[in-house]
Formats: C-alpha cells, structure tokens, sequence
C-alpha cells in the first residue's frame, strides 16, 4: 500500500464517525455541545486506529517506516487525549435548563450515572495510560510486562467508551453510527488477535534454529539463524525483525533486531546484538540448535530502487547492523555505485567486522572512515563523534545535494546529522533513518 493511501486511509476511518453524526438529521445544538462531542467521537476513533499502527503490521511498517509509524502511534495517542481530556467541559447543555419537549435527550445531558459510568472511568483510565506511556522508561518496569499492560489496558479503555459511546448522548441513537462503532472496535480486537495468535501460530509452523553465536566486539555478539523445514524469508536488505529466541512463539519474550546479513547471501539470518538489558546480555549463553521464531521483515531502512548516484551510509555503535546489510547486498549485485562508510564509536574494541570493512573497501570502492570519541594511542582513523561537520569534510558538495544518506545509530548522533542534512538542503525524502528506540 502506498504512503499516500495510507494516509487517506486513516483520514478516512478517524473522522468516518464524524462525518456520518454530521451527516444526520437532527435538532439542532449549541456550537459548544456539538464541539465536546465532535471532540468525543474523534478521539474515540482514533483510539480505535490506534490499534493498528502498534508497529506489528508489515503493510504499514514497510511503507513508511518503523519510526514513522510509532511516532505517527505516539502522536496521535497525544492527540486523542487532549480531544478526551476536554471533551465533558466543552458541553454548555449540563448547565442549561431542561426542555421539557426534549423527551429523546437530543438537546439536553444527563447524568444519569448508569449512562455516564464508563465513559467516566475510562477518562480517568485514559491519562494514566497515556501518562504511563510517556514515562514508560522512568517506571523501570520490564518491557515485556509493559507491553501486557499496555495492549490489555488499551483494550479495557476502548471496551469502557464503546459502552459509553452506544448509550450516552444524542449519536448513540444513531443505528448506523452504532454500526461504525463496533465494526472499528472488531478491526481493533482483531488486530490484537492477530498479533497474539495468528502471527505466533504462523511463526510456530516456520521455526529457526540458532547456528551459531560468537563474540565479534566489546559485548557484541552476532547471532545466525537457519530455517527449520522451510525456505526462510523473503527480506531487503535493512530490513529488521522481532527475535524470539528459546522460548514458545507465544511468548512476549521478543525483540526488534536488524538483519546484518545479505537477503543475496541465502537463507541464513545474521543478527549484531549489542549487550543492553534482560535479553541481550543472555546472548553469549545461548547454545546453537535453541529453537527460535522470527516476525517480520519489517521496516523500511532499504535502498532497493533507489536511484541516487551514491550512497553515504552513517552508522553508530550497534547501529552498523542494518548498514551491514546493505553494504553486503550492494556489493553482491555489483552494484557500481559510490558509497561513503561513516562508522562511529566510542571505543576500538567496539569496532565490528573490521577486516571485512577493509575488505569493502578493497574490493568495492567503499570509503571507510572510523570515529572514535576515546581513541587509543596511535589511533590513525578520525576523532570525535560523528556530526555534520565530519560528513561534509568527507563529502564533495555535488554528492551532498545528489546522494542518498542512510543512518543509523544513538538518537543524538541521529537528530545531530539529519538536522544538519535538511540545514544543507537535502530533502528528507533522501535521508533513510531507523531508530533503535522509540520512547
Ligand atoms: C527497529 C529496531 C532495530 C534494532 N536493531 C538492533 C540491532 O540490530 N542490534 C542491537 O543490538 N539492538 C537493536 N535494537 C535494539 C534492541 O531491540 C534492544 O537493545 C533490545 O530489545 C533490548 O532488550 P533487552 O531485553 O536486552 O533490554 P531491556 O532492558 O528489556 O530493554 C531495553 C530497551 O530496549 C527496548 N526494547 C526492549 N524490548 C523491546 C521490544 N520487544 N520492542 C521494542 N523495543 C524493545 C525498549 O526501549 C527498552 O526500554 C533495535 C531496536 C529497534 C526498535
């Protein structure tokens, strides 16, 4: 599906309520009655598209990107609580008189509690989970134990305003919005299905078994996957997966890593898993024949039909593993093109592949440059972090305004080039990023 489609389609589906309440025949209100529950009913859909930009689908994922689309699910979650934190003030009828000809509640609130009940926990429930959300790191809780918490909690949110959606207010009348409603809350329900259950049972009949792990760096491993019975993927280079290794396809226990390897190199899957938290540090244990699941490929850090005349790829620290790929790729096809290493670290021994990097650059053309912020002594490669000033000493001009840039690594070595890339003028649409946190 493309980029613009997408949009539209999610244009079309958030303010589809709207536009059908709108449509409708019915007394009119006051401007500020019909904006608290215009307010209501977006909030209450985008809640429900929510759902579906969890990251998990590949349709959406590796058309815009894994970046894009969680902070497209970030933004809008923000979005949809402010319109629910303000929708019960904007209402002028609570403190207007009762009509007394107005026996369908058209023009006037109530407060009747049992109509109220749901719609008024799920407010509440609502800022804490955004909250909760945005401080996610700050609460120290283990991410697997925050993902239950966040799809379940989701859930019981949208399950409370649907209820409260179908029996308060004037639109609840409505049979064809009633409709709307609960076919939105059944794709909602269905995705979180597919994601728990379809995809696990898809992933338990195409398993993988671990072929090796080794140490290639300070507390650096690569990991290398086969298929078990089966052809493998279909991937570009770049490319990224959840990983779930050792334990049942239905477990949370999964996380994102790129592909290092070439999808032209075969079936095998190469993972560079830096050492960080509860599963990486357990990498170097894991014993070949560990039974492991794989979702994806997703994402869209790829330069497949990219036509730019070269390619500059800038990587730091672990971020070198998608970067990888597609330096392995290009070289497997020929590709003729010239390409630009940037490759930062603090230290030489974090340094991966190094030899294989000497050998890109012998046999492909490619520049290498390292950057090290600690470099030993003697240390002949550049110093210091990897900026935009590296980049444009490295760089002629002309290439800056024609190539395609690629980057991965920390957030502020990210944020620090690709501002200065848009500052020189070069479109986004030619800066390929992936982040290896979203907050
Ligand atoms: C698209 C993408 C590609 C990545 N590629 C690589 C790679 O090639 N090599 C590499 O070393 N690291 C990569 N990472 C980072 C890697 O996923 C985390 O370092 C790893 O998940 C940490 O898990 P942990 O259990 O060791 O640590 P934890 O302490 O459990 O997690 C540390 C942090 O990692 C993130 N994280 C953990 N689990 C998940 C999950 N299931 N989904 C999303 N985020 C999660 C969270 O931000 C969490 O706060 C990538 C991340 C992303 C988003």
């Amino acid at each position: 599906m493309r980029p613009t489609l997408l949009i539209a389609l999610y244009i079309g589906l958030t303010f589809l309520p709207l536009v059908l309440a709108w449509a409708g025949a019915r007394p009119p209100r006051s401007f500020w009655d019909e904006l608290a529950t215009g307010a209501g009913l977006l909030a209450f859909a985008i809640i429900l598209v929510e759902f579906v930009l969890s990251g998990r689908f590949r349709s959406i994922s590796a058309r815009i990107g894994m970046d894009v689309t969680m902070r497209f699910h970030q933004l809008f979650a923000r979005t949809a609580l402010v319109l629910a934190a303000i929708h019960p003030f904007l209402y002028r009828a609570p403190f207007s008189p009762q009509h007394p000809w107005d026996t369908t509640r058209q023009l006037t609130l109530t407060f009747d509690l049992s109509h109220l009940w749901t719609g008024i926990v799920a407010w509440v429930l609502l800022i804490a989970f955004v909250l909760m959300s945005i401080a996610r790191d700050r609460l120290g809780y283990k991410y697997e134990t925050w993902r239950v918490m966040h799809g379940a909690g989701a859930v019981l949110i949208a399950g409370l305003i649907l209820h409260h959606t179908l029996s308060a207010g004037r639109y609840s009348q409505d049979p064809v919005l009633a409709y709307v409603w609960i076919a939105l809350f059944a794709i909602s329900a269905a995705s979180l299905v597919y994601v728990y259950v379809l995809e696990p049972l898809m992933q338990k009949a195409r398993p993988w078994t671990v072929s090796s792990v080794r140490p290639i760096g300070l507390k650096t491993w690569e990991l290398s996957l086969e298929p078990l019975g089966h052809k493998g993927v279909t991937y570009d280079a770049g490319q990224f997966v959840w990983l779930n290794v050792g334990n049942s396809a239905f477990s949370m226990h999964e996380n994102p890593f790129s592909i290092s390897s070439a999808p032209a190199s075969g079936n095998t899957l190469q993972f560079v898993i830096k050492e960080l938290g509860d599963f990486t540090r357990t990498v170097g244990a894991i014993r070949p024949g560990t039974r492991a699941y794989i979702d994806g490929p997703h994402g869209n850090l790829t330069v497949r039909d990219r036509a730019e005349p070269g390619i500059a790829l800038i990587a730091g620290g672990v971020g070198i593993a998608p970067l990888l790929g597609i330096m392995r790729q290009l070289h497997r096809d020929g590709d003729t093109r010239p390409t630009l290493l940037v490759y930062g670290n603090r230290a030489e021994e974090q340094i991966v592949y190094g030899d294989e990097l000497e050998a890109l650059a012998r046999d492909h053309g490619t520049k290498v440059v390292h950057a090290l912020s600690e470099p030993p002594d003697g240390w002949q490669g550049r110093v210091g972090m990897v900026d935009a000033g590296l980049i444009r000493q490295l760089l002629a001009s002309e290439d800056m305004q024609q190539w395609l840039f690629v980057l991965c690594g920390p957030a502020a070595m990210m944020a620090a080039v690709e501002n200065a890339l848009i500052a020189a003028g070069i479109p986004a649409g030619r800066i390929l990023s992936e982040r290896f946190d979203y907050d």
